[in-house]
């Protein structure tokens, strides 16, 4: 028996992953707005730009680690070093097809926050 059997026997003995495995067939991929490699989508990090109140100049652009928010995505690597890269080349406006000052708070707090726990 290969190892692959091995887990996928394992698996197939717990029903409480069963949904994870449906979920795994299809292998979406996005490429990353700050370093622009491909990788799937489970490690990247999904932002949209949130609608504010007032019709400002400035948008906020916040993660979406639940990938639920309504709107345009944008993927990119939830490290320091792409979101720098990617706020540089303001990869994020054109990617999420928004104009003005976009404010990064957000994800900058997420992702330091991230880069703490791990
Ligand atoms: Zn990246």
């Amino acid at each position: 028996m290969t190892a692959v059997e091995w887990t996928k026997a394992q698996r197939e003995s717990s029903t409480s992953l069963r949904a994870e495995r449906v979920s795994a067939r299809s292998t979406p991929v996005r490429t990353c707005i700050g370093c622009r490699r491909r990788e799937l989508a489970a490690d990247l990090m999904r932002v949209v730009a949130q609608p504010t109140a007032e019709s400002g100049q400035t948008v906020v652009v916040v993660p979406d680690p639940r990938r639920r928010l309504p709107g345009r995505g944008a993927w990119m690597h939830p490290t320091s070093a792409c979101l720098s890269q990617a706020v540089r080349r303001r990869a994020i406006g054109r990617a999420l097809r928004v104009s003005g000052h976009l404010d990064i708070s957000a994800l900058e707090h997420y992702v330091e926050n991230r880069h703490e726990n791990s």
